[in-house]
């Protein structure tokens, strides 16, 4: 499935609601959470509608590694020096809120208000 007409990323993607970006190419776009746990918390979402994990398929595999290979270079832009985190919740015993795929990246100075 390209696109969920009912899906908040996808509607993200789509440019239907508004989000704080701070990358979009091709394949990928990257935004600001909406409710952060650190002082930069961003999400990598793939623009195809990749409901978790759990639907990734060995096609995706340089998709998810560009995913990955982006957040350094995103984090130096937002002023992170001291390191980050990366976290993927996937269904609901891994907490899964939004089913589309999405990288968080998390960074900034401690305390943090989770993670
Ligand atoms: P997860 O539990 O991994 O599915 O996390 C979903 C994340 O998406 C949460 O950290 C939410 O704060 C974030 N989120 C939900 N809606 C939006 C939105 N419209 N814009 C930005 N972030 C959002
Ligand atoms: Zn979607």
């Amino acid at each position: 499935m390209n696109a969920d007409p009912n899906c908040i990323f996808c509607k993200i993607v789509a440019g239907q609601i508004p989000a704080k970006k701070v990358h979009e190419d091709d394949e990928i776009v990257v935004f600001h959470d909406i409710h952060p746990w650190a002082p930069v918390h961003i999400l990598i979402v793939p623009k195809l509608h990749i409901p978790s994990m759990v639907e990734v398929q060995p096609e995706h595999a340089g998709l998810l590694g560009r995913m990955m290979a982006l957040s350094p270079k995103l984090m130096r832009e937002l002023g992170v020096t001291n390191g980050f985190r990366h976290v993927i919740n996937t269904g609901r015993d891994g907490m899964q809120e939004v089913m589309h795929l999405h990288l968080h990246v998390m960074g900034g100075p401690r305390p943090w208000l989770k993670g």
